[in-house]
C-alpha cells in the first residue's frame, strides 16, 4: 500500500521527499506496531480508529500525561490537533507518501488494519543515549468492543503474570547492554520484575528525583481522572543515559508518559460502557513502582 497524502489547504505548496523524513525508529521496545521517525523529534503510528480518535477527544487533563500528538491522518485526509507543537504550526506537513515499508522496515502493523496513523511527539528526541522502559499498566487489558474469547485470552494473561496483583507488567526495557522482551517480562514474577526495574532506575540522584515527581505528577492527574480507564494502556519511560554530557535541563531528560489508547477509555467515549470513579488498576500499578523505587532513594 502506498498512501499519499495531502492537506487541502496547502501553506506553500512545498512537498517531502519521503525518502528523506521517514526512517525507521530504533528506539522502539515492546509493542507489535512499528513506528516511523518523521522529521523534528515526531513518530508515525498505524493505529486503530479508536485510538485516533482518543486522540481527537482526549480529556484536557490526560493531555499532560500523554504523548503530544500534533496530526492524525484518516485515510488520505491529515488533520492537525489545535494544540500541535509549534514546529508543527509553522512547517505543516504536506503531500507525504507514506510507502509500505522503509529502508526494509514495515511500516503497517502485522495485520494492515488500518491507514489511520498519528503523528506523536518522540520521546527520545535529543537523547544521547536513552534507556528505555515500557510497563504495561494497570489489572484488565483489554477493552469493551474486545470479543468474549479475546477478553478471556486477556485476562488470563492478565492472571498469569504481575498485571493483575501488581497492576505492572514489563512490556519491554532497553538500556546500555541490557534489554528484557515483552515475553520475558510475562514470566516474571514480583522479585524479578523489582530487581529488573530497580536496575533501570539505577540512575544519577537527580535523574531518579525528577521521574519520581513526574510520577507522582501522573498519579494525581489519574486520582482526579474520573471514568477514565487505561485498559491496555503502558507507562513509557525514556531518560538519559548520558546524563554528563547532555546539558538540557532536567525536566528534558527524564520523559515519561501514558501510551497506547487503542483500549483505553472515558465517559463519553463512542459508545463505550461507563465506568463511575477511578482507575484503580492503574494506580495499584503506580504504588507497586513507587513501592519499588522507595528503596532507591533512601
Ligand atoms: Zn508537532
Amino acid at each position: 500500500m502506498v498512501l499519499n497524502i495531502k492537506r487541502a489547504s496547502s501553506l506553500d505548496g512545498s512537498s517531502f521527499n519521503v525518502q528523506d523524513v521517514l526512517k525507521p525508529f530504533v528506539h522502539q521496545v515492546g509493542g507489535h506496531t512499528p513506528f516511523t521517525s518523521l522529521p523534528n523529534g515526531h513518530l508515525l503510528k498505524p493505529c486503530h480508529e479508536r485510538e485516533l480518535f482518543f486522540y481527537q477527544q482526549m480529556p484536557s487533563s490526560l493531555k499532560s500525561i500523554a504523548p503530544l500528538c500534533c496530526s492524525t491522518i484518516q485515510g488520505t485526509s491529515l488533520s492537525s490537533l489545535m494544540d500541535c507543537c509549534t514546529n508543527c504550526t509553522e512547517h505543516q506537513l504536506e503531500n507525504i507518501v507514506i510507502p509500505e515499508s522503509i529502508e526494509g522496515s514495515s511500516i503497517l502493523n502485522k495485520r494492515k488494519l488500518s491507514r489511520n496513523f498519528i503523528i506523536l511527539s518522540d520521546l527520545t528526541h535529543r537523547m544521547k543515549s536513552p534507556r528505555i522502559l515500557d510497563l504495561k499498566l494497570g489489572t484488565r487489558q483489554h477493552g469493551d468492543q474486545a470479543t468474549a474469547a479475546k477478553a478471556a485470552c486477556m485476562t488470563a494473561k492478565c492472571q498469569a503474570t504481575t498485571s493483575a496483583t501488581l497492576g505492572i507488567r514489563l512490556c519491554g526495557m532497553k538500556y546500555d547492554n541490557n534489554s528484557i522482551s515483552k515475553y520475558e517480562g510475562r514470566a516474571m514474577r514480583e522479585q524479578e520484575l523489582c530487581s529488573a526495574i530497580r536496575g533501570f532506575f539505577n540512575v544519577h540522584r537527580e535523574v531518579l528525583d525528577e521521574a519520581r515527581r513526574k510520577l507522582k505528577r501522573i498519579r494525581e492527574t489519574l486520582c482526579e481522572a474520573d471514568g477514565v480507564r487505561l485498559f491496555g494502556s503502558s507507562l513509557l519511560f525514556v531518560i538519559e543515559g548520558d546524563f554528563e554530557s547532555n546539558q538540557q535541563p532536567i525536566n528534558d531528560l527524564v520523559r515519561i508518559k501514558v501510551v497506547d489508547f487503542a483500549n483505553a477509555t472515558f465517559s463519553g467515549f463512542l459508545a463505550d460502557n461507563l465506568y463511575p470513579g477511578i482507575d484503580d488498576g492503574s494506580l495499584l500499578g503506580l504504588d507497586t513502582l513507587n513501592r519499588f523505587l522507595d528503596v532507591l532513594g533512601e
